[in-house]
């Protein structure tokens, strides 16, 4: 049988209104990408809206088909843009099809008919947020200057008394990375968030002045900072959120040691299969990389199938692993970092090799201080218990008969799967057996 040259599945973020925003958060890599269609009042048309959902439901062979929707701002386009969407969704599904639509906001013009809205057709909303008032109001700001904390604030609400399903991206930036504790109470207390996803701001500049030996002044979280924020936040939640909060980036390593590298694009092996739509049809290698280097071509012209199987973009995908510094290569994390994003791999290595993530040292902090901990959950999970088992065993409140690794003889491989550092598997005396 030969082998489809294409894939079975991909994922796409349609940027409807382009960049186009109705704020002016600081940091925004979106926001100047406008200068790439000079006059375009940046409003997707209904041709390409039909051939966007028409050949992306067309190209999958899987039953879920994510329709996804970013920016700059999504809303700006009006509800009866998503209204026709669905249309469009309904005309050309396949029988099987299940079709989720994710939407990736800043809830400044939410109301209740959008949320309606959401709600009715289980829309997956993601709303932007950095934290408390403070916090939040230093970089994400109107294009007057005023903060825009009060009107996301009455957002959050608003989706809740509607009972849409949603989740909290924050970015973590100079401002708030050293307050990680204030940060994750408020959208788990305050927020009542059970869905958070943290975004580190890297910006070249930053990089460039931590090349030179200095520490980042900009916007930019540190890659020490990164690290404490990360763990700071999971101390707390390891011990008393699991299974009732959920992060995002703390699923996805412990996603990397059961086994499964890559539930977020950021973390895995390769890159090429989360691209980026713009409002004109144009298809880009993916959302970080919207630049005339990484066009690959528009969907009105050449079905949007063969651009995500092309050459250049199975080259912009297998770069993420060729290009890998020998540090990377050989470190003891790589099957949980795959060196992070390439967006990222700002710097160079202690040998002067360049391609090295800048927030390196953060991630390998986390991960060496995560390590005892996921490995815990990865073992329960394995067993078919449940990882907020692992609280209990962090309170050594549950007695060895009830944790799951019952009967195991102390010669026998640890059944949480763990591994030294050469790769083999751990005696149960030397793992879970000498704490338990
Ligand atoms: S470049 Fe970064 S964001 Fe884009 S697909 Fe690769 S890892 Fe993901
Ligand atoms: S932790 Fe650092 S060295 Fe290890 S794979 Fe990630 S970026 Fe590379």
């Amino acid at each position: 049988m030969t082998r489809s040259p294409y894939p079975k599945a991909f994922h796409v973020m349609a940027k409807p209104a382009g960049s186009a925003c109705n704020l002016r958060c600081e940091y925004c890599f979106f926001f100047n990408k406008k200068s790439l269609y000079p006059g375009s009042r940046l409003r997707m048309g209904d041709d390409v809206h039909k051939e966007y959902i028409r050949q992306l439901l067309d190209a999958h062979r899987t039953t879920w088909v994510t329709v996804a929707w970013q920016g700059g701002e999504p809303t700006l386009m009006g509800l009866d843009f998503y209204r026709r969407s669905l249309e469009l969704q309904d005309r050309y599904r396949k029988p099987s099809t299940v079709i989720e639509n994710t939407f990736q906001t800043n809830g400044i013009l939410l109301t209740d008919e959008w949320c309606r809205f959401f709600r009715e057709n289980n829309f997956l909303v993601g709303l932007s947020m950095d934290g408390p008032q403070e916090l939040h109001d230093r970089y994400r700001r109107d294009p007057r200057g005023h903060g825009s904390f009060d009107s996301v604030l009455k957002a959050a609400r608003l989706l809740q008394e509607h009972g849409v399903e949603f989740n909290i991206l924050s970015t973590v930036n100079r401002k708030n990375a050293g307050r990680p504790l204030e940060v994750y109470r408020f959208f788990r207390d305050v927020i009542k968030a059970r869905y958070i996803q943290f975004i580190p701001i890297v910006e070249k500049e930053d990089a460039a002045v931590l090349r030179a030996g200095k520490a980042p002044t900009g916007r930019s979280v540190s890659p020490a900072r990164w690290g404490s924020f990360l763990k700071g936040i999971f101390d707390e939640w390891v011990r008393r959120d699991v299974g009732e909060t959920f992060v995002l980036n703390f699923d996805a390593v412990l996603a990397g040691w059961l086994g499964h590298a890559g539930t977020v694009c950021i973390l895995g092996p390769s890159c090429g299969l989360g691209l980026a739509l713009e409002h004109n049809g144009d298809l880009y290698s993916c959302d970080h990389f919207v630049d005339p280097g990484h066009l690959l071509g528009n969907i009105l012209t050449t079905p949007m199938i063969e651009l995500v199987s092309s050459e250049k973009q199975r080259r912009f995908g297998r770069d993420k692993r060729d290009t890998l510094p020998r540090q990377c290569r050989q470190c003891r994390y790589l099957f949980l970092c795959n060196g992070e994003c390439p967006k990222n791999r700002l710097i160079e290595t202690a040998e002067g090799e360049p391609g090295l993530n800048y927030l390196c040292e953060g991630y390998r902090t986390f991960f060496s201080h995560t390590e005892k901990s996921m490995q815990d959950m990865a073992g329960l999970m394995r067993l078919g218990r449940p990882a907020s088992d692992v609280m209990r065993l962090s309170t050594g409140k549950v007695p060895p008969a009830h944790t799951g690794f019952a009967g195991v003889g102390r010669n026998d491989p640890c059944p949480c799967g763990a591994r030294d550092a050469e790769g083999k598997r751990l005696k149960y005396k030397k793992c879970h057996g000498g704490q338990i």
